[in-house]
């Protein structure tokens, strides 16, 4: 288990912002995941190992929010968001 220290955006060593979201449903706006976003611009991919926290419902290779709302596929070390199906807000 990794100890993930993030509670506000820093730039890394190369330059790159590092942030902390949370990853919203937008049907409910129930929270989906905790995430470690690196770099700007949108979400397309939620990487597995930058996923503090995970609120969703798995089934099969579908990532599913509590509401029943589509989310997302399981790619194996991602998961494909379907960019309709939530919203961001950054910490
Ligand atoms: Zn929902």
């Amino acid at each position: 288990m990794r100890h993930l220290k993030c509670s506000s955006d820093y730039l890394s060593e190369k330059g790159i912002l590092v942030s902390m979201m949370i990853i919203k449903c937008a049907h409910c706006k129930g929270k989906l995941f905790k995430y470690i976003k690196i770099g700007r611009g949108a979400v397309w991919h939620c990487w597995k190992d930058r996923i503090v926290e995970d609120y969703t419902i798995k089934q099969g290779t579908s990532i599913h929010c509590s509401c029943g709302a589509l989310i997302g596929t399981d790619k194996g070390s991602y998961i494909k968001m379907h960019q309709a199906a939530f919203i961001t807000v950054g910490h």
